[in-house]
Order: C-alpha cells, then structure tokens, then sequence
C-alpha cells in the first residue's frame, strides 16, 4: 500500500500541474483575443469612425446661434436705395439655461407681446436653442437684456426696410421673417441678395449649459450682394402720382404704367395702382381694407400684391399698330403717300369688322389713317404682312399674293 501511494503522488502533481498549464494558456488565449478585439475595435473607432463621433461630440458640446446676414440693397438706375435693412434683435431661449421660468415668461410676453401659451411652449420645450421671435426693434431687445434673465439671447439681426414704403412694391416685393423674399425682384434674385449667414458656437457641458470662460467662436456672416435695376426713382414717382390721379379720375379698379427706354427695353416705371406699403405688406391696402378679418382676406391680400403689369394678359389694342406700321413700311408694303378708302368695315374671310368710326372715315391718306387709327387700314397692313411673310418661307411658291387696296 504504502509503495502504492508513493507511486500515485507525482502522479497527482503532475497531473495538477499539466491542468494548471492547460488553464493559463487558455486564459491567457482568451485575454490575448479579447485585447485583440478591443483594439481593433478601439482602431475602429478612432480611425474609421472619427468624423461621425467627431461630429457627434461637437454637436453635444456646441451650441450654434444663427446671426443673419444683411441682405443685399436694392438701388436704382439714380443711386437711390430703395431697399435696406435696419438693424433689429432676435429672441431666443436656452431651455438648460433657464433658472427662472415663470419670470421668463412673464418678461417675453408682456415685453413681445406674445400670448402666454406661445411662450410657455417655447420655454418649456427640451430643445437646445427655440427662437421666440425675430425682428424684434433694438429697444425691445435692449430692455429684454437688461432684466438680466438666465436662458434668454438676444442677437443681432437685420430687417428689410423700404425707404419709400409703397414706391414699386409689387416690382420690388418684400421679405418674410427669415429673411427670405416673397414675392417680386426680391423673390426673383433671391441668391443673389442673400448673402451666407454667420453662425455663434459655444462651449456647453452634457447638460447643455454653456462652460465658463471658452471663448465664443463667431463665424462672420457674409453679406449679400447689392441689385441694380433700370427703374427710375424720379419717373417711378412722377408715373406713380399720374396713375393716383387716373384711378380717383377714372373711378378704375386699377391703374397700370410700364415706362420704358425704346432703345433696350428697360425699364424706366412700372406703376400698379393702388400699391401697398412694403413695411407693413401682410395689412390689406386702402382699397381691400373692407376685408380685412374676413374669410377673404387671404384671397384679397393675394391680389394686392398681385403685379398686373407682368401676371395678366392684356389685349394690346391701338398699341399694337406701331408695330404693325413699322413691319410694314420696313418690309415696303406701304409707302407714306399711299392712299385708302375707309367705309366703315373690311371683311376678313367671312367675318366683318368694323372700323371704330362706324360711318367710315371715307378717302384718306396713310399719315391720315395713322392719326384716325383707322381700323381697316392696319388690318390691310397687317394682311399684307402676314402674306408677305408667308410668301418668304415659301420657297417653291411662284403665285403673287395680290393685296387689295381699296
Ligand atoms: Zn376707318
């Protein structure tokens, strides 16, 4: 027995020993892979992963406020400014920063006069930064300021502002409260005045609050560029008070005067009577006033700012008997000592039509037919012109049109 037990006694040792062996090299096996996961991992992370955590850690640690950018000026062919902008706040809140509520809204309503439960959304909404209002006067701004409330912000900004308010309103047109046009040059060129807004960065802890003494980082903003238009201040006016005088004379529903420069075709007025006031765009003028507060205010509104000069079609009447003349004498269709016989109509394939002077104006000469813008005459012209052109494109054409003269 007692050889026996000597015998199985290494054994035992040696048996623990191999085990214990086997049991280091399986934890050390299972550590070593567990690093090696954890580091690729960690490489993963700091290598593949960097921009998106990058851009995550920034967005929890900054906060970004949003500083408007002054909005190109709107100037006309004589240098005058007929939109700028003025200075003015935006209010916002920081719900993390907030250590007085009540007195908060207390102090937004009464001094924006906002309603209670506006206010208290805003204030009481989680978020980072919930603007109150914007084109807030710097008085306003100012007196906010100086209750010396934790949570509110009031930045600088810029309001559109029209000199002459109800000057070309609706070819000018105004802005919303980003900033942003609504409707006329200053919708159609809306890139271009816009400019780049700038942008406030602060440094805030988890809870959002902002960390004490880390410099604000500011980013400019870039202004946007100035618009030069062919309108004339001084013929704007002096149309503008022809049309007035039109529309009370004439009891119209509207007056229209586009002025133009016959060299290029700019434009020199452009005049919808009755206009609006720019600076206060959403009241209903003086003629839609009657509407204000009814279901059809909105639809009024709409056509107030409506711009008849370039969103309505117009028959172009006598107008267009310039044009007529002029590619009919240019093409030699008609010369100036031509004579005509008016008798009151002319027919044109089957239809009649009458001359404005129904009795005729009788034997006239061509100077003559343009003072009495005799109808018959012009349409002539205008047959012959049209045939004239026909008879051009048609290359194989070998039969003469003959126009008939009377
Ligand atoms: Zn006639």
């Amino acid at each position: 027995m007692k050889k026996k037990k000597d015998i199985e006694k290494p054994n035992i040792m040696e048996r623990n020993k191999t085990f214990h062996r086997r049991k280091i090299w399986i934890i050390s096996v299972v550590v070593i892979t567990c690093l090696i996961g954890l580091m690729g991992r960690l490489v993963y992370l700091m290598v593949f992963r960097s921009e998106y955590y990058t851009k995550l850690a920034t967005d929890l640690q900054q906060r970004e406020r949003e500083i408007k950018a002054a909005r190109g000026k709107i100037i006309d062919s004589t240098g005058t400014v007929l939109a700028s902008n003025e200075s003015v706040c935006t209010i916002s809140v920081i719900h993390n920063q907030i250590t007085d509520p009540e007195k908060v809204i207390e102090v937004l309503c009464s001094e924006l006069g906002l309603s209670e439960e506006t206010v208290r959304k805003r204030v009481e909404k989680v978020s980072s930064i919930e603007k109150i209002k914007s084109n807030v006067d710097k008085e306003t701004g100012n007196r906010i300021l100086s209750y010396g409330l934790d949570g509110i912000k009031v930045d600088e900004d810029y309001k559109r502002y029209y000199p002459f308010s109800d000057l070309a309103s609706k070819v000018l047109g105004f802005t919303g409260g980003d900033n942003q046009g609504i409707i006329g040059l200053e919708v159609m060129y809306d890139d271009y005045l816009k400019g780049e807004n700038g942008m406030i960065l602060t440094t805030t802890d988890a809870r959002g609050i902002e960390v004490e003494d880390t410099p604000e980082v500011r980013q400019e903003p870039i202004s946007g560029n100035d618009l030069y238009i062919s309108l004339d201040y001084n013929i704007q006016s002096y149309c503008m008070q022809a049309a007035e005088k039109a529309y009370i004379a004439k009891e119209a529903d509207g007056v229209c005067i586009l002025a133009m420069n016959p060299q290029n075709g700019e434009i020199l007025a452009m005049v919808d009577y009755p206009e609006f006031d720019l600076n206060d765009p959403f009241t209903l003028n003086e003629a839609y006033s009657e509407y204000t507060g009814t279901e059809q205010e909105d639809e009024y509104r709409n056509k107030m700012w409506r711009n008849w000069c370039v969103s309505d079609t117009y028959e172009p009447g006598s107008t267009f008997k310039i044009i007529t003349t002029s590619a009919a004498l240019e093409e030699d269709l008609v010369s100036v000592e031509e004579n005509f016989y008016c008798p009151g109509y002319i027919m044109v394939e089957d239809r009649r039509i009458r001359c404005h002077k129904t009795t005729g104006h009788g034997s006239e000469n061509f100077a003559q037919a343009i003072q009495n813008s005799c109808n018959q005459v012009f349409i002539i012209m205008n047959l012959a012109t049209d045939v004239s052109r026909k008879v051009k494109n048609c290359k194989s054409c070998t039969n003469m049109y003959v126009i008939s003269r009377f």
